[in-house]
């Protein structure tokens, strides 16, 4: 019986077999190992009645795995070389598609209304990491019926994305995926696992959709403009960060300064120490000034 695709020896084999040369521009870092995609797979708990949809399937390591535990793959694949490369090491398999795109520009919900109907799905990668938080930010914000993502990332990202409130991570990010999902840190990873070992090191991240978001926000689009402002400046106090980086704001103070007092947000305080429920509460309260 052939080996699975991720084994450095049937990967070495591929790689030799196409002349494939890696390009660093597309994030290109091959799994090669079973084991962390056996883990990968059980944190997305997949089944045999579920969708899967990949990012980037490289030559087709992790899609494999998916291929194995899911009733349907649908991946999206950017570089043209890997494409026959693909049909050749995916060709025992026939519920899996791959469709030749830059996620970023694909219209994701329409392939889910033709690939998927009725089909529950869990979107899992091991992504390009230089386009990490698009690719993240895209499949969040485009109301897709994903239960959920399980992704492999830089560590770095991973743990801005999860962190707490009060901490030095949390930020914007955190506040914008935590709106989204719960998100959760599963499993830290050594650059041992990929060819060419990446320079940074990796983690997996599991981001469970909530069913409403995290908070009850009437104007999103102010929301998170509060919520950059109030991180611009890390060292600055909130009250001086929404002065200088929310431009609406600028000419009341005074009734910015009200406003805090009112809803009980001490304006001294730094954005960092803020949960979504109070941002959500503060950009609620500022906007009937700012507009
Ligand atoms: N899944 C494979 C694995 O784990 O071995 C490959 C993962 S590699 C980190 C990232 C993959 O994403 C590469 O195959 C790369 O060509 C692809 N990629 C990069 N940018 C992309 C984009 N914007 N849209 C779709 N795929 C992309």
């Amino acid at each position: 019986m052939m080996k699975d695709i991720a084994t450095p020896v049937r990967t070495k084999n591929i790689l030799e077999k196409y002349g494939f040369s890696f390009k660093k521009s597309l994030g290109q870092n091959f799994l090669i190992d079973t084991n962390i995609l056996d883990r990968i797979c059980d944190f997305a708990e997949l089944d045999e009645n579920m969708g899967a949809i990949e990012i980037g399937p490289g030559i087709g390591a992790l899609t494999e795995q998916l291929a194995k535990r899911a009733k349907k793959v649908v991946a999206f694949e950017i570089d043209q070389r890997l494409l026959p490369i693909l049909a050749d090491t995916l060709s025992p398999y026939e519920h899996v598609k791959i469709i030749h795109s830059d996620v970023l520009k694909a219209d994701v919900k329409n392939m889910m209304n033709e690939e998927f109907q009725g089909i529950e799905a869990m979107v899992v990668a091991n992504l390009p990491y230089y386009v990490t938080t698009p690719i993240l930010m895209k499949l969040l914000t485009e109301d897709l019926p994903i239960r959920g993502i399980v992704c492999m990332l830089q560590k770095e990202v991973a743990d801005r994305i999860a962190a707490k409130p009060g901490t030095k991570e949390y930020g914007s990010l955190s506040i914008a995926i935590q709106y989204y999902t719960e998100a959760e840190t599963v499993m830290i990873v050594p650059k041992t696992v990929f060819i060419p070992q990446p320079n940074v090191d990796s983690a997996v991240i599991r981001l469970m959709k909530r069913k409403e978001p995290a908070a009850k926000v009437e104007h999103e689009d102010f929301f998170f403009e509060v919520v950059r402002a109030s991180f611009a400046q890390r060292r600055k106090t909130l009250m001086n960060n929404l002065m200088n980086n929310v431009p609406a704001l600028k000419k009341d103070k005074v009734a910015v300064e009200a406003i805090l007092a009112e809803i009980g947000i001490d304006p001294k305080r730094r954005g960092e120490t803020l949960s979504i429920e109070e941002f959500a509460r503060l950009s609620d309260s500022l906007y009937t000034i700012a507009h």
